[in-house]
């Protein structure tokens, strides 16, 4: 038989942490799916595990870093009687009730489930070249509103050519005293208005046709190598910051055709944290593509464990 619990989590992001926190306070005592430490973090906790100094997570006046502040929510969590286990959620089915999941390779469910909350984040497409990993975060980031401030006065870069590379660049000519857009090809994929924007923006170069092929430093950015797609000749781009801007991708594998998606493959929420599936909640980025901050995700996993206690009581279970 399967191990019973009211309310499974699936994450262990600022969504999942926070959830578990409201839940566990509810006495529902909450099973937490945290995930596994991934080939560059020695713990679970979702992308801020990647972040160094976090400046913008209120009620921390001289910053956090983004590991210090999971393992801060993640005690608190636990404090309440969250039981966190740092395994995967291999398969998960909420196609029928109660919710089964899978944390291993054996057919018979291991967790079953009344409510499930979705907190499984998403993560940022990365460019696969060398220097990138070991740069992330020492000069090399994925958000400029959360890093732009490191930055001032210096000569940056943003890599991509669709409306967040131009809203980032944007953005960043706040702090820099100049933003590089490299693009991989003459034309950008952004919306007229971004790039007239852009256009208009002095602070703001183009490096058209551009592909990167390594960030180059040890343990902070020196430069970008890059090469012209169209002659082949390779340059270095002197810049002490890179922001890789090429899109994101939502961790929805184990809902895929069980619930509905959005056209851009985020999980469809309506009021709150209501997915289409009765049961079924989703919290932080996994369904939100708009915002992305670690402050957000927490707040909409403060509306799922709400959510779901209050179905839960509706329910009678
Ligand atoms: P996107 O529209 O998919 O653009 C990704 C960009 O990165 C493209 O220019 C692409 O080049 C480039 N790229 C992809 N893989 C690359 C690689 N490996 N190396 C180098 N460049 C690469 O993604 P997005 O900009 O994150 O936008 C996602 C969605 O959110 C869009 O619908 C967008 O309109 C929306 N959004 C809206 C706003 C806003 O309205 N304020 C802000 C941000 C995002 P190619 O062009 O050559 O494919």
């Amino acid at each position: 038989m399967p191990e019973h619990t009211r309310v499974l989590i699936v994450g262990s992001g600022p969504a999942g942490l926070t959830a578990a926190i409201y839940v566990a306070r509810a006495q529902l005592r909450p099973i937490v799916i945290e995930g596994e430490p991934s080939s560059t973090t020695d713990q679970p906790g979702g992308q801020l595990m990647l972040t160094t100094d976090i400046e913008n997570f209120p009620g921390f006046p001289q910053g956090i870093t983004g590991p210090e502040l999971m393992a801060n929510m993640r005690a608190q969590a636990d404090r309440f009687g969250a039981d966190l286990r740092a395994t995967k959620v291999q398969r998960l089915d909420v196609e029928s009730r109660p919710f089964r999941a899978w944390v291993t390779d054996d057919v018979e469910p291991s967790i079953s489930a009344d409510a499930v909350i979705l907190a499984t984040g998403a993560q940022s497409l990365m460019m696969g070249v060398p220097g990138e990993e070991r740069l992330l975060s020492h000069g090399l980031s994925t958000c400029a509103t959360c890093d732009g401030f490191f930055f001032r006065g210096q000569e940056i870069a943003v890599v991509g050519g669709g409306d967040s590379a131009l809203e980032e660049a944007t953005f960043l000519t706040r702090f820099a005293s100049s933003v590089t857009i490299v693009h991989r090809r003459g034309t950008l994929r952004a919306s007229k208005i971004m790039q007239q924007r852009a256009f208009a923006n002095e602070k703001i170069r183009f490096a058209w046709n551009t592909e990167v092929l390594e960030v180059l430093g040890e343990d902070r950015v020196l430069g970008l190598k890059v090469r012209d797609t169209l002659t082949g000749d390779e340059n270095i781009l002197d810049v002490t910051g890179v922001f890789v801007a090429i899109g994101h991708v939502p961790n929805t594998t184990l809902v895929t055709h069980q619930l509905d998606l959005e056209d851009n493959g985020y999980v469809r929420t309506g009021l709150g944290s209501f997915t289409n599936v009765e049961g079924l909640f989703a919290a932080g980025d996994v369904q939100d593509h708009v915002y992305r901050q670690a402050v957000t995700a927490a707040g909409s996993g403060c509306i799922a464990a709400i959510d779901a206690e209050r179905w839960l009581e509706a329910q009678g279970f």
